[in-house]
């Protein structure tokens, strides 16, 4: 049966702002991770207190929150990952994102009503998998990433349980987060939020004797990513995926800036909403995926579940990061005195600079800046300067949430 159900968008959030931005951004729901137990935890991420405001935030907006609650647990940890589940109890949370069967346990014990969400980390790839974590007593099953698309339907025909998949963002060379290797080249371990992508480096030949002697396998001109995966864009599939009734489309990126998720988050609102309206057609795909390149990323790939052959490794002309534009600043108010929006600076900018602002639910508009005004004195400058707060004469009414980005 051909589903036309509109599935949950899910957003990261790696704090209380990135929570905000991405809601008002179009989010259903946000996922977030506290200061222990999750895969992103060297900065960022939620005290209780912060938990708190931000479930109250999301709730008052229509939003859900998932907590993230997904690193391998060992033996010695048991104890505190107790303790942590007790203090979550009084959290209005609506589900907790979980891999380790240790820790189904534990959130079952102490707060039994949770909705239990299993990580893609638990790499469940057959419906077998789904069924046990339903006797386990999950809600919904994120699926593996290394799945097809033949695959993924059957699972979803044979579920009980919500289905939701990663349809975009950084992808591991190894079934994900299941990989040592940055354990191993850094003592970073990837399991406990610690990774150092090892996989993202520049890699070389040595002969053993020779331990000073690096030979270039040559990839491409900027070097050896042999282990570099593209990022994961499953945007012009999003009908397919649909039509196989997913209950929720996952976007990766608890690292991420305010404006790489509103962007992402912008992007998929959109196509969602296109496709709810019957018109999510080829000319939208292409615009959509024009933003999407707005923000910073590797090549794309459709990853396991869309792409064929391994054309991706023959053709890859660029394998770091790609950046055409700069985030400039973020709306912090509005100054009457001098006739325009103040803008708290992150990354330099001039006069003559054109902006282009990103606002939710509206198209990017450009905007020349003629004048720039120091918020402090009032004083005229030429150039913006991260930290700097200033005001643009002429650009008013935009939406608090606003992003700017100049093209670089
Ligand atoms: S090193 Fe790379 S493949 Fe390994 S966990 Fe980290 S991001 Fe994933």
């Amino acid at each position: 049966m051909v589903s036309n159900k509109i599935p949950e968008l899910m957003v990261p959030a790696n704090n209380l702002k990135i929570l905000k931005y991405a809601i008002n951004y179009g989010a259903d729901a946000v996922y977030v991770g506290g200061k222990k137990f999750n895969l992103r935890s060297i900065r960022g991420n939620f005290s209780l207190d912060e938990l708190v405001e931000g479930v109250k935030y999301a709730h008052n907006k229509g939003v859900k929150v998932y907590f993230t609650l997904n690193s391998c647990i060992h033996e010695n940890e048991t104890d505190d990952l107790r303790d942590y589940i007790k203090d979550l109890k009084s959290i209005d949370l609506d589900g907790i994102i979980v891999a380790d069967l240790g820790a189904i346990e534990l959130i079952r014990e102490i707060i039994p009503e949770a909705r239990i969400h299993i990580s893609t980390q638990a790499s469940i790839t057959n419906h077998h998998g789904v069924k046990i974590a339903e006797k386990l007593g999950a809600s919904r099953v994120n699926l593996a990433r290394e799945i097809s698309f033949d695959d993924l339907k059957v699972i979803k025909n044979k579920s009980e349980v919500e289905i939701e998949v990663f349809v975009h963002g950084a992808l591991c060379i190894s079934y994900s987060g299941r990989c040592m290797l940055s354990k191993y080249m850094a003592g970073r371990d990837a399991n406990k939020g610690e990774c150092a992508h090892s996989c993202r480096w520049n890699y070389f030949l040595m002969e053993e004797q020779r331990s000073n002697l690096f030979f270039q396998i040559q990839q491409d001109k900027s070097g050896t990513y042999i282990y570099n995966s593209r990022d994961l864009c499953l945007l012009p599939e999003l009908n397919k995926l649909i039509g196989a009734g997913i209950d929720s489309i996952k976007i990766e990126g608890r690292m991420k800036t305010e404006s790489y998720v509103s962007l992402v988050t912008w992007v998929y609102r959109m196509a969602l909403d296109y496709i709810a309206e019957g018109s999510f057609t080829g000319d939208k795909i292409d615009y959509l995926i024009h933003e999407l390149d707005k923000a910073s990323h590797r090549n794309f790939t459709k990853g396991f579940m869309f792409s064929a052959g391994n054309n991706e490794l023959i053709d890859n002309e660029n394998v770091g990061y790609i950046k055409k534009y700069t985030f400039v600043g973020t709306v912090v108010g509005g100054r009457e005195e001098y006739g325009g929006t103040v803008i708290g600076v992150r990354n330099q900018f001039n006069k003559g600079s054109i902006l282009d602002i990103l606002q939710p639910r509206r198209k990017p508009q450009e905007y020349r800046v003629d004048k720039i005004i120091m918020a402090s004195n009032g004083e005229e400058a030429d150039v913006a300067n991260p930290n700097d707060i200033v005001v643009i004469p002429g650009i008013v009414c935009l939406d608090p949430y606003s992003i700017l980005r100049i093209k670089k």
